[in-house]
């Protein structure tokens, strides 16, 4: 079966690809021929989620999962949150963002914060969506080489290192995506 991840991060494809059930073949954005930006212009997490994976389906036609994912800091009122992409502006750029981060909590105490991601499935004309959260807090300095995104700066509630520190299957038992994602699997399990 093949079922498009609207998707060309390699890294979210890679982490995926390794819980997804081997009869499922994966195919990117890019396998499909999309290669415009789908947008993303929701106020919510689930309804940016939900936008893509329509998206696709109406424009190109393939049954089709999307995710969106937010970071979110207690501290400053659930911020960046939707806007964790470009929360140091529109060059999307990680180190960027962390180091915009790390700044916003300098003086802070309370350094919790989740990360939350929603994966909205398009499948046989239903549409369902998942939801996994993983809780953990802002460390001081960036830390680790592995992963993406903030994973330098996350470390998931009971654990010593970042997410940027650990392997990619530790990530994904504790992690927000691998939550969603085996729900997601546990119903095309069910096909
Ligand atoms: P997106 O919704 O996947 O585009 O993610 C929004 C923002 O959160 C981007 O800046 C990503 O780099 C970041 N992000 C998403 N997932 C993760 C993750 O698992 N670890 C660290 N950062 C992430």
């Amino acid at each position: 079966m093949q079922l498009v991840f609207a998707t060309n991060n390699f890294n979210k494809l890679k982490e995926v690809q390794s819980l997804v059930p081997e009869h499922i073949q994966l195919l990117s954005l890019k396998d499909i021929g999309c290669f415009e930006d789908v947008l993303e212009t929701q106020d919510t997490i689930e309804g940016n989620a939900i936008q893509k994976a329509e998206y696709i389906k109406q424009h190109y036609g393939y049954d089709c999962f999307a995710d969106d994912t937010g970071l979110e800091v207690s501290a400053l009122d659930g911020a960046p949150g939707i806007y964790s992409a470009r929360y140091a502006g529109p060059q999307r750029d990680a180190t960027d963002n962390m180091n915009k981060l790390l700044k916003e909590l300098e003086n802070t105490t309370d350094r919790t914060a989740k990360f939350k991601t929603v994966i909205a499935l398009h499948l046989n004309d239903e549409l369902s969506t998942f939801t996994g959260i993983c809780e953990g807090t802002i460390t001081k300095e960036k830390r680790g080489d592995k992963g993406f995104g903030y994973d330098p700066i996350f470390k998931a509630s009971g654990f010593e290192h970042t997410f940027a520190e650990i392997s990619l299957e530790e990530k994904n038992v504790v992690g927000h995506r691998g939550k969603a994602v085996r729900q997601l699997v546990e119903l095309l399990n069910l096909l």
